[in-house]
């Protein structure tokens, strides 16, 4: 008999971010894996576009979406709110949306670092609460915080990226200090470098380039793929035990000098 720890037929799952990149490649393993996906983004046409390809894939009965800006506190509510009454329950969240601004510190604008904190910190509270409150009440429930090697790693020019990253890690922990009683897991996920939209000019740039493979035991970037095995172990009852913890996903970039 086939193995059911990892199946999750039947549960609903909203990925934030996942008209593309990562969170797209995430999306697809869960749907695999037997949930109801919503997919989510705020460039509605690029969502629609996702959204066609994954209907046309696992059929409309699996795929929904819904589209809203993550910073934006009203606008959260409403999302959410409209996935549980239009779909239902969230069982399952994946935080992964966010964005990137490469500047030098003495350079970094007020305005670029509130965005950054706000899109990839401030967000993760914002959905996550407003999810958590549901998964409370129902006494079970998985979020997975998409955080980074910058959770444990600084690099000149992305100061805003590595603050949020790291509030990323205590934001976990504190979300499993008050609900990891009600049967709720939230852990993060700690992505290397990867090669996506977010990375391509870096893939581009030859020095960078073979820095990071020089860098990267594993000597090369990872894929969005190489995420999906850890996420589908983290939203599964797999991982039933396993709280606050962040598990890097980075070709063993972290574990050396
Ligand atoms: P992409 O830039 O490819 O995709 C970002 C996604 O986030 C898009 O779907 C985008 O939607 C959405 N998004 C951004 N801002 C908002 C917002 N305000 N409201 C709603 N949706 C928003 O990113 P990646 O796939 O590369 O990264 C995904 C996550 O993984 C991020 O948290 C990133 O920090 C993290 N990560 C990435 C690494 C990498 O090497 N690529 C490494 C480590 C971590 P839209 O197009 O509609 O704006």
């Amino acid at each position: 008999m086939a193995s059911t720890l990892f199946d999750l037929t039947g549960r609903i799952a909203l990925v934030t971010g996942s008209s593309r990149g990562i969170g797209r490649s995430i999306a697809r393993g869960l749907v695999e894996a037997g949930a109801t996906i919503v997919l989510h983004g705020r460039d509605e046409e690029r969502l629609a576009a996702t959204t066609e390809a994954f209907v046309a894939e696992f059929g409309a009965g699996v795929v929904q979406s819904v589209a809203f800006d993550i910073t934006d506190a009203d606008a959260v509510v409403a999302g959410i709110a409209e996935v549980q009454s239009r779909v239902g329950a969230i069982q399952i969240l994946v935080n992964n949306a966010g964005v990137q601004h490469r500047v030098p510190l003495v350079d970094l604008a007020v305005d670029d670092w509130d965005r950054v904190l706000r899109t990839d910190l401030t967000s993760a509270f914002l959905v996550g609460r407003e999810v958590a409150r549901g998964m409370i009440e129902r006494g079970s429930g998985k979020i997975i915080n998409i955080a980074s090697v910058q959770t444990d790693l600084a690099r000149p020019t992305i100061s805003a990226y590595t603050a949020a990253k790291g509030g990323l890690r205590n934001l976990t922990r504190a979300m499993t200090a008050e609900w990891a009683a009600y049967n709720i897991q939230i852990n993060a996920i700690a992505p290397g470098y990867i090669h996506t939209e977010m990375t391509q000019n870096l893939v581009d740039d030859e020095k960078f380039n073979s820095w990071i493979l020089g860098r990267t035991p594993a000597n090369r970037w990872g894929t969005t793929d190489d995420i999906v095995g850890p996420a589908v172990w983290l939203a599964s009852n797999g991982s039933n035990f396993v709280n606050g913890q962040v598990v890097f996903i980075d070709g063993g970039m972290t574990v050396v000098v």
